[in-house]
């Protein structure tokens, strides 16, 4: 008979993990539920950019959360590096966004303006600028945001999973058919022909999330390629973006390029079609990396939101938590998310800002857009 965890977290990707972690810490027993193994989906398929200034189009909440995320990222690696001894490829060399045309340079001297308002750091790169900055590029006028980030989301799955297990986290592989509640209390869940009871119940299956959390999220799959290369010497230092597309170059030559915005479902192959618009936008940005080799291609599923925020906290059945939804961002937001949720889960008074992404939250807006289509 297995004894009852205090909190079953169902998804290993890097909002249940992360989650886990923090749980764990607060003296709770966790139990994540993976049908698959950690980091099977999107967390170890995304490309690591750490980027509120960019990501973020507007002040509110989810620029507060993501300004937040930002701030304690050099922290949380640090843990996660001190706790499997393994470097997740951390650089804080900050980014540059590229003027691709009028309408882009446009758009981001507005992005510019309200960021400066709130004292963000932007600078305005001429042409010289950029070449002497970053000479492998095309020349441009740009912006460049001194203080975003990358990581290695791959190595930061390994890290984070080595971690969970050293803090005494449990880890099952097993696929969750159901939430099972009783009288609007969720009690457990139901794998294939077992019901796991535990004393909170949190949904963190990414784009899978609408299956589980019984009208709690709206979450939606958007697929994305991307392709890595690798270079001889290292062809750039930032994170170039430019027209949508993005070039991250990692400190030992390789260069992950990306990615595609696709609505196919579940589907997730690589197609020719986006390999070559990856490489040939990658190209325009960078025209040296015509020489570098081509590594690999792959893809992953985006959890998206309608709502246009992630659906943080508890929902409508008692017990029944979500972390869902956190689209192009979530290697950003995970520590944020599970910061923001673990009040909630333990009883503890909630902070403010979880307010702003309550389930019901976002499914009034989901509903909204529904009504406005
Ligand atoms: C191409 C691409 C590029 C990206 N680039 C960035 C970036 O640069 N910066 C950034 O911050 N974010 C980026 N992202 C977004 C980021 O990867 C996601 O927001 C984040 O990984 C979501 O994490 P998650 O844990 O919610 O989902 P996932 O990582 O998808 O994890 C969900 C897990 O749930 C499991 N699961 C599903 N259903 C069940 C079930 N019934 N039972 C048991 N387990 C189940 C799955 O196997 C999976 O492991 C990118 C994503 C993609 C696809």
């Amino acid at each position: 008979m297995v004894r009852a965890p205090d909190c079953l977290i169902v998804g290993g990707g890097i909002i249940g993990c992360t989650l886990a972690l923090r749980l764990r810490q607060r003296g709770l027993s966790v139990t994540v539920l993976e049908r698959e193994r950690i980091g099977a989906e999107a967390s170890s398929a995304a490309a690591g950019i750490l980027s509120p200034q960019l990501e973020v189009d507007a002040p509110g909440p989810l620029l507060d959360l993501a300004l937040r995320a930002r701030t304690g990222y050099p922290s949380f690696v640090a843990e996660l590096e001190a706790a499997s001894g393994q470097s997740i490829g951390f650089a804080s060399s900050g980014l540059i966004a590229l003027c691709s045309s009028d309408a882009a340079a446009a758009t981001l001297a507005t992005r510019a303006e309200w960021q400066r308002s709130l004292g963000l750091r932007v600078d305005t790169w001429t042409s010289s600028d950029l070449s002497r900055e970053e000479p492998a590029c095309a020349p441009h006028r740009a912006w460049y945001f001194p203080d975003e980030m990358q990581v290695e989301p791959e190595r930061l799955m390994q890290a984070l999973g080595r971690a969970c297990v050293q803090a005494g986290v449990v880890f099952e592989i097993a696929e969750v058919r159901r939430v099972v509640c009783e009288r609007e209390v969720a009690i457990g869940v139901e794998l294939d022909r077992q019901l796991r009871t535990a004393g909170a119940i949190v949904v963190a299956t990414g784009s899978w999330s609408s299956q589980l959390a019984a009208g709690g999220v709206v979450v939606e799959p958007v697929h994305g390629q991307l392709v890595e290369l690798r270079s001889g010497s290292r062809p750039l230092r930032h994170v170039v973006v430019s027209g949508g597309g993005y070039i991250v170059p990692r400190s030992d030559g390789r260069v992950v390029i990306g990615a595609t915005e696709e609505r196919t479902g579940f589907a997730k192959a690589v197609t020719a079609q986006g390999v070559e618009s990856l490489l040939a936008r990658a190209l325009a940005i960078c025209p040296a990396l015509a020489e570098a080799k081509f590594e690999r291609a792959w893809s992953g599923l985006r959890p998206f939101s309608p709502s246009g925020r992630p659906a943080i906290g508890p929902t409508a059945i008692n017990r029944l938590f979500v972390a869902a939804g956190h689209h192009r961002n979530g290697i950003l937001l995970a520590p944020a998310t599970a910061d923001l949720l673990v009040p909630s889960i333990l009883g503890d008074p909630p902070e403010p800002l979880l307010q702003a992404f309550l389930p019901s939250f976002a499914l009034r807006q989901d509903q909204k857009a529904q009504d406005e289509r």
